[in-house]
């Protein structure tokens, strides 16, 4: 494809040329190139790939305008256009790309591309099943669920928490009781303009969808004026959350029912909280067990002591044997976290001694130490061929 097409120059039309010219110049070309009149011809293929590309810009006045002033479109150029700045700011207009598009493969699911073409083929031309065939029946359709994060302290994921969250999410309107319309005479679909197909951009790709105003027939009933057809309104809501004692990060809560709404009668999806936890001052924690370091006197190391070290739960004693190492580790039974799949258990503590050396100032500490190194004169050192 070459860098730059000019719309007007592929439709064959004037540069100041009516809609209705160029409506009835892509019609006229759409016909000679369409696919399933050229099978298997790749020029034709892409003629016609550039003949919708053009129609598709010119005969939208915004896109259209954009075009004339840019002498190419693309969605984010147009945003750009609408911020106000243009190529001219210095920042060079993101390019129009279309290699990406796969038209071979551009309706996803069943029916495949060649239905849709023979859709748009019928509108054009204007006769055919499609202009007679009946929106589908929306069904009762579940909500979707809603993730939603929620940070929480070191302590709060131990004991539990309540709270209230606001969530942005819909229900089921009242006035179509979900269905998107109340009834009347079926019309071309606005959204996807009777296409059944609307256009997703991903990154520097675009691809096309099933439209889901219509479900891909391009015909539908007037929406509904409350909900736009959505069939569920947006709603803001205070949710009570109940986060219960022993949640990690990552771990989720379901509140049920306060997900998106449903549809014609059918359940609201859930709201799912995903957890995250923060870190504490000197707890760490694997799973339902906590890890803790805790300081140690020499004479507590050497003659053995009964100690107070903390706990997610408060105080507790540890009895620290005579001869004790600086990293060793001792275990205090159910004094971990609560335990979110096994209600009523808990998880272990772990506590690490660190034998802490005093910085020794008085003569008297300091000779009390010769006197210990005299009668404890043994090299640590000699199995390293030391002496
Ligand atoms: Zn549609
Ligand atoms: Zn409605």
């Amino acid at each position: 494809m070459a860098a730059k097409q000019d719309y007007y120059e592929i439709l064959g039309v004037k540069r100041d040329a009516k809609p209705e010219e160029i409506k009835k110049a892509y019609r006229r070309l759409a016909r000679k190139y369409h696919p399933d009149v050229n099978p298997g011809d790749k020029s034709a293929e892409e003629r016609f790939k550039l003949t919708t590309e053009a129609h598709d810009v010119l005969s939208d006045p915004k896109k259209r305008s954009i075009y004339d002033r840019f002498g190419q479109y693309s969605d984010n150029l147009a945003d750009a256009a609408a911020r106000g700045a243009g190529p001219t700011s210095g920042r060079a207009a993101p390019g129009f790309d279309f290699t990406g598009f796969d038209w071979g493969s551009a309706s996803t699911g069943t029916g495949g591309s060649s239905s849709s073409f023979r859709d748009i083929f019928a509108d054009l031309f204007g006769g055919g099943a499609a202009k007679d065939k009946e929106p589908p029946r929306p069904q009762p359709q579940r909500g979707a669920d809603i993730e939603m994060p929620l940070a929480l302290s070191f302590e709060e994921a131990i004991k539990g928490l309540t709270t209230n969250i606001t969530v942005n999410r819909s229900e089921q309107c009242s006035r179509c009781n979900g269905a998107g319309d109340i009834g009347g005479p079926v019309m071309v679909c606005a959204t996807c303009k009777g296409s059944g197909q609307v256009q997703r951009a991903g990154g520097r790709l675009r691809f096309a969808q099933e439209c889901s105003d219509c479900g891909g027939t391009g015909r539908r009933r007037p929406p509904c004026s409350l909900c736009k057809g959505k069939g569920t309104v947006p709603k803001t809501e205070t949710v009570k959350v109940r986060i219960p004692a022993g949640v990690e990060t990552g771990s989720r809560v379901r509140i049920p029912g306060k997900g998106e709404g449903g549809r014609l009668g059918a359940p609201a999806g859930d709201l799912h909280i995903i957890t995250n936890v923060g870190s504490h001052k000197y707890f760490t924690r694997k799973g339902d067990n906590i890890y803790v370091t805790v300081p140690i006197t020499v004479p507590e190391a050497a003659l053995g002591a009964k100690i107070e070290v903390p706990t997610v739960e408060g105080k507790a004693q540890l009895r620290i044997p005579p001869g004790t190492q600086s990293g060793q580790k001792f275990r205090l039974k159910q004094r971990g976290a609560p335990s979110l799949r096994n209600p009523g258990a808990r998880g272990d503590q772990f506590v690490e001694a660190q034998v802490t050396l005093p910085r020794v100032v008085s003569e008297e500490t300091k000779e009390l130490l010769r006197e210990y190194a005299k009668l404890n004169s043994t090299n640590p050192r000699v199995e390293m061929g030391l002496e």
